[in-house]
């Protein structure tokens, strides 16, 4: 069985959660490499996407990701708001108007996240961002149930995060320091991490 609007609006429900939980972690991540809002970003964006679901409820799984996506480029300033919505975004263009997500069909929505990062901030692997996460993400993101191609996602995805310490940044504000960008995750890796871990977890439930 495939996953329907409302699997995946418990999905975002717990991204949103995961996101609350770690957001000093955030901060303290993007205090160090840049100018400390990122969990502040993504806490405020989803929790408008909380009250979003509340105020109406989108009838298909692409519809629900379209929804997180706007209500992230409407309420999240900063890199990490249009990047994270035109993920969202191209993921729900990904899925079209389905009913129910097939593992192909997840499988296609990160991938469709991906490039949307990618065109919309022109990072390349080893620039130091999140890119750096959702790169090896979707290149590891296989099997034969959601939960399986998820959790094989957000390893990878850690991995890459965990691997963006000694990079020196060439994107985004982290950019500015320079050399000094070294020995700090990057902290849109790990808000990455984290949000696949969380999918997965979901799904896996
Ligand atoms: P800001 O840098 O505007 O304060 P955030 O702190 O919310 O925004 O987000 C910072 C994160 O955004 C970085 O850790 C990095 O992962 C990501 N980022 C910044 N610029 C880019 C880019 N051009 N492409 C991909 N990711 C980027
Ligand atoms: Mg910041």
């Amino acid at each position: 069985m495939g996953c329907t609007a409302a699997d995946v609006v418990t999905a975002v429900r717990a991204v949103a959660a995961t996101v609350a939980e770690h957001r000093v972690e955030l901060i303290q991540l993007d205090r160090a490499i840049g100018d400390g809002d990122h969990g502040e970003n993504l806490d405020r964006g989803f929790r408008a996407v909380l009250a979003a679901f509340e105020a109406s409820t989108p009838d298909s799984p692409g519809a629900v990701l379209k929804l997180v996506a706007t209500t992230l480029i409407s309420k999240v300033g900063g890199a990490a708001g249009p990047l994270y919505g035109t993920a969202f975004l191209r993921a729900s263009n990904a899925v079209k108007d389905r009913t129910e997500l097939t593992v192909a069909d997840v499988v296609a929505a990160l991938t469709g996240a991906l490039e949307g990062v990618v065109a919309r901030g022109k990072a390349e692997l080893g620039d130091k961002t999140m890119v750096d996460a959702l790169d090896p993400a979707v290149r590891a993101a296989a099997g034969d149930s959601v939960a399986a191609v998820l959790t094989a996602a957000a390893d990878a995805a850690q991995h890459g995060a965990d691997a963006t310490v000694p990079l020196v940044a060439r994107k985004g504000r982290a950019s500015y320091l320079g050399e000094r960008s070294a020995g700090h995750m990057d902290p849109g890796a790990r808000s990455t991490a984290l949000l696949l871990r969380a999918l997965a977890e979901v799904a896996g439930s």
